[in-house]
């Protein structure tokens, strides 16, 4: 579903966190939220999810106010760096635990956990518990995880930040082929210029609360809008 956040703005007490911020995101496109930290990032990812509320402005999700839809009809899934990992419950039963919460047929569910589980290549896992995996594979099971309820959005803060350069750049390589698999609408938060040159259809850079530019990498790389976002891609 397409994503429109339309001059959003929002303060923690005098401090400005994000200004004035106004960014459409099409249907099924990748999009990486990019800058430095303390720029506001994770404040913007939190407010088109729901988890908090801007103070003026508005974000909708295929052109209805998401702030009027209730939390289980916004069909947004979640993965953050430290991602909440259930560690009593095996590698199945994490993925399934969003499907068994909405009460769907057995049959269904170990259907879509072991699609799933093939999907990131973990289905030789499914009895492990998460302490017996790497962490890359963590991650690769928490992205099963999210898409387990079909979200028609996905949003990741920093999901990889955790990680090793190498395993950082693997798992980079599957959130891009997941997406191109599912084609879920997909917003990543990153300060990593890398990562979001090398995996973003498009890139929006985010610094001190309002939008620096909004491009395809190929836009920023050949002109950058500003000093800032020359800088910012050159380090
Ligand atoms: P980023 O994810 O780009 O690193 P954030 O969105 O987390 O940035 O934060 C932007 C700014 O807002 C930071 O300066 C941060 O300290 C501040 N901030 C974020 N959340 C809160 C909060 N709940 N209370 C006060 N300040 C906050
Ligand atoms: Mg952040």
């Amino acid at each position: 579903m397409s994503i429109d956040v339309s001059g959003v703005s929002k303060r923690f007490g005098d401090f400005v966190a994000l200004d004035d911020v106004s960014v459409s995101l099409p249907t099924g496109q990748l999009t990486a939220l990019l800058g430095p930290s303390g720029g506001g990032k994770s404040t913007l990812l939190r407010i088109i999810a729901g988890l908090d509320s801007a103070d003026e402005g508005s974000v909708s999700i295929e052109g209805t106010d998401a702030t009027k839809l209730p939390p289980q009809k916004r069909n947004v899934g979640f993965v953050f760096q430290h991602y909440a990992v259930f560690k009593h419950m095996t590698v199945a039963k994490n993925v399934a635990f969003g499907l068994e919460i909405r009460k769907r047929p057995k049959a269904e569910i170990a259907a879509k956990v072991d699609e799933l589980l093939r999907l990131v290549h973990l289905q030789q896992f499914a009895h492990r518990l998460p302490s017996q995996l790497s962490g890359g594979q963590r991650q690769r099971m928490a992205l099963a995880r999210a898409l387990a309820v079909e979200p028609k959005v996905l949003l990741l803060d920093e999901p990889f930040g955790a990680l090793d350069a190498k395993v950082r750049k693997e798992l980079r390589d599957w959130l891009r082929r997941l997406h191109d698999e599912v084609h879920v609408t997909t917003v990543f938060v990153t300060h990593d210029q890398e990562e979001a040159l090398e995996v973003a259809d498009e890139i929006v850079v985010i610094n001190d609360g309002r939008v620096e530019q909004v491009g395809t990498p190929d836009e920023l790389y050949d002109a950058p809008a500003s000093d800032f976002v020359m800088s910012f891609l050159g380090e």
